[in-house]
């Protein structure tokens, strides 16, 4: 029987499609947009120049220092250049750095923002901005942060390099694994799931053989959607406490740190949610952990926290953290257990059922 849901579908205006770069500009206007302030890390500046010089009077002003974590201070320059240059709009080009500083810009001046995803992360589906100040982060949401409109050119993730694909897409399947047991899951949530789950375990493999595959990039972008908007729309629970976890306390990053411990928060879930993770076991041969360690692992994927930087002797306080308010999770708590699973994730290991 369908169990009692209530759903509420998100406003963003979704343009997908190899080439639909060129419709950036009516996606600013269809937001009111005359004057958009343009986003992008240090490393994309130099497509983010010649976007904002495509854009023509469109274009207020650049900003190009968007930094992972999305810092305060950063937030404040960028503030100051949007006042400064006359802007009324921005738009995130890149990954969640940027998208994080366009959010981050919105949620102080309600500005209307336009995305141009380049990576499978997600953030820019969804209403919650993770932001830093005094080395803590911070996770808000609101409705002024959730992006406006959304452009998903697979031309632009080409160059995506295989590494940052393989993790950043196990980061989107991540959302999408812990939005199939979220108590607030709804049917529409699990169908998206289930399908962005199903569309990145096909692209990611063509990717590693063939980066510049059209199709898998479509495919992959399509998965990343969905997925993204799967943890737009309901609550996180183990997987996404630990990787909080590790990421805001002991500084790993963000992606690789998904990839690394998505088959071992699988299979610490994987009897506590049977029924509605069927699917998903399906998907990787019908035993969820040890499947998505082996698909991590044949596409390259990082599989130990150690290889990252992390200290062995640091897992104990990374349990402690980790376990310390407690939260909701079909499988309870339990310190010791999530202990061994941090020590596995560490070493690499394949997780037990
Ligand atoms: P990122 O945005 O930090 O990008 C990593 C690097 O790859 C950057 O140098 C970027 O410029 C570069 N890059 C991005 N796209 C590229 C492309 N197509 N080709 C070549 N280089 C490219 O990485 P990310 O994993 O997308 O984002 C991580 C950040 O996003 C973290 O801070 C995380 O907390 C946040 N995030 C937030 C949410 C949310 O809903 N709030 C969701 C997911 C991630």
């Amino acid at each position: 029987m369908i169990k009692s849901f209530s759903y509420s579908a998100s406003p963003a205006h979704i343009i997908f499609g190899s080439g639909s770069l060129s419709r950036l500009p009516d996606a600013i206007k269809g937001q009111g947009g005359t004057r958009a302030l343009i986003l992008s890390t240090l490393h994309q500046k130099e497509e983010a120049e010649r976007i904002a010089s495509s854009l023509g009077p469109l274009t207020a002003g650049l900003f190009t220092d968007a930094t992972m974590h999305t810092p305060v201070g950063v937030t404040e320059r960028a503030m100051a250049v949007y006042d400064e240059v006359g802007a009324d709009c921005v738009v995130a080009f890149g990954g969640g750095s940027t998208i994080g500083l366009g959010k981050a810009i919105a949620y102080r001046n309600d500005a209307p923002q336009i995305v141009v995803a380049t990576t499978y992360a997600g953030s820019e589906v969804t209403p919650i901005l993770g932001q830093t100040e005094n080395g803590r982060k911070i996770t808000v949401r609101g409705t002024s942060i959730l992006p406006e409109a959304v452009i998903y050119d697979p031309d632009l993730t080409l160059g995506l390099p295989v590494a940052m694909s393989v993790s950043s897409g196990l980061n989107a399947m991540a959302h999408a694994l812990e939005g199939l047991y979220a108590q607030d899951r709804n049917p529409i949530s699990s169908m998206m799931a289930i399908e962005g789950l199903r569309a990145l375990k096909q692209a990611l493999p063509e990717i590693v053989k063939t980066p510049s595959q059209l199709e898998a990039r479509s495919e992959a972008l399509y998965g990343s959607w969905l997925c993204g908007t799967v943890l737009g729309a309901v609550g996180m629970a183990l997987h996404h406490k630990l990787c909080h976890t590790l990421g805001g306390s002991f500084d790993l990053p963000h992606a690789e740190t998904h990839a690394i411990v998505l088959p071992h928060s699988a299979a610490y879930n994987a009897m506590a949610a049977a029924d509605v993770l069927e699917p998903a076991c399906d998907l990787f041969g019908g035993s969820l952990g040890g499947g998505l360690y082996d698909f991590a692992a044949s596409i390259g994927a990082p599989t130990a926290l150690r290889d990252l930087g992390m200290k062995e002797g640091d897992l104990d306080q990374a349990a402690e953290i980790a376990t310390l308010n407690p939260y909701w999770n079909p499988r309870p708590i339990e310190k010791n257990a999530i202990r061994g699973l941090l020590q596995r994730a560490w070493e690499g290991a394949r997780p037990q059922p």
